[in-house]
């Protein structure tokens, strides 16, 4: 029997390469529906042509239906980083709310395994390190970051009350800070933004002291857990991320050696509401889903450079004037 998948959000960062990992590990037909908010159909040339793939411009705000059969819907379609959710406020709560409501109910009507991609943001500014799933979190519900959290915190529920209530097969998993090719220069988050700046040989932007710590794990480790994830009938929150800490600092210096720029690093104010410090407990990926980042910070890193410097550096001169 082929199996099929939708993925929402899938022409974004994350979705685009989770769409070429199903085609690519078993998946016989994948149908991407995005309104191309964030995302564009470029991150997607590599499938248009591809049989088995299909993309439909569409809001999951609006009721979906969808032909045939359907296996596992996997519900990534919310704008992701600060700077895009800060100016789609609107949209973040809409694709949060309706958007995972009419993805669960896609799913319910076609008994498909539903995937929530939610967020390490759930936790909010935690006080608890590293953060287990366990962990409620410490969000403010109307600070400027809320639209996403707590967006995401209501997904979150609506998807355990379709699992609690018996209708879908559903689970969840929080995401933590993710990096790789595709991601958009000038989307804000730390890793294109301190490329862009390297690449450009301007000086490197680092907030605060630079002593605030993030863990990144590399897209095509994090895309295998999710696929883990659309196997198996967890009900979650299982967090994905890498638990190594780095401070931003530290992430600096790597990127201004690893592309031999001799871009100065600058220290400047921090935003309201950044965290202080993000790291996942994954005990529970490693145990129920046998997943942990295997890819190296270095290697990750020349990988995503090599991709905005062979995609950008025609441009970059304009991109950070
Ligand atoms: P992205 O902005 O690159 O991709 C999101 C995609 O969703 C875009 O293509 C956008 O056009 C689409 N979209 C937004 N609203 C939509 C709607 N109403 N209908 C249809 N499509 C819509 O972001 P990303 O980094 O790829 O993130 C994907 C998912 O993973 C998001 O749900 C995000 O919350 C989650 N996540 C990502 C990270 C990360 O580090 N990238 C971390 C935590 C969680």
């Amino acid at each position: 029997m082929p199996i099929r998948a939708v993925v929402t959000g899938g022409a974004g960062f994350l979705g685009s390469h989770l769409c070429e990992r199903l085609l690519g590990s078993g998946f016989d037909h994948v149908l991407c529906v995005d309104n191309f908010l964030t995302g564009t159909a470029r991150n997607l040339d590599s499938l248009t042509a591809r049989d088995g793939f299909r993309l439909a411009r569409y809001d999951i705000a609006e009721p979906l239906h969808v032909p045939g059969p359907v296996d596992v819907v996997l519900h990534l379609a919310s704008p992701a980083s600060p700077v895009d959710y800060l100016r789609h406020p609107l949209e973040t709560l809409r694709a949060g709310s309706l958007g995972t409501w009419n993805a669960l109910e896609l799913a319910r009507r076609k008994s498909a395994r539903f995937v929530l991609a939610s967020t390490s943001e759930s936790y909010g500014d935690p006080q608890v390190h590293p953060q287990p799933e366990t962990y409620w979190g410490h969000v403010n519900p109307v600070g400027p970051r809320s639209c996403y959290d707590e967006a995401k915190r209501f997904s979150e529920a609506l998807t355990a009350a379709y699992r609690r209530t018996g209708k879908v097969n559903s689970g969840i998993v929080r995401i933590f800070n993710t990096f790789g090719p595709r991601m958009r220069v000038r989307d804000g988050r730390v890793v294109p933004t301190l490329i862009r700046q390297a690449l450009g040989r301007v000086p490197m932007t680092v907030t605060g002291d630079g002593k605030q710590t993030r863990s990144l794990c590399y897209v095509d480790d994090l895309v295998e857990g999710i696929v883990r994830m659309a196997r198996c009938s967890l009900a979650g929150p299982v967090n994905l991320g890498n638990p190594e800490e780095r401070t931003v600092l530290d992430l600096a210096h790597r990127i201004r050696n690893l592309t031999g720029s001799p871009a100065e690093i600058l220290l400047v104010p921090r935003p309201q509401d950044d965290p202080e410090r993000r790291c996942p407990d994954i005990t529970l990926a490693r145990a129920q889903l046998g997943w942990r980042p295997t890819t190296l910070l270095d290697e990750g890193l020349r990988r995503t450079i090599h991709w905005f410097s062979t995609v950008l550096e025609p441009r970059v001169t304009e991109l950070v004037a």
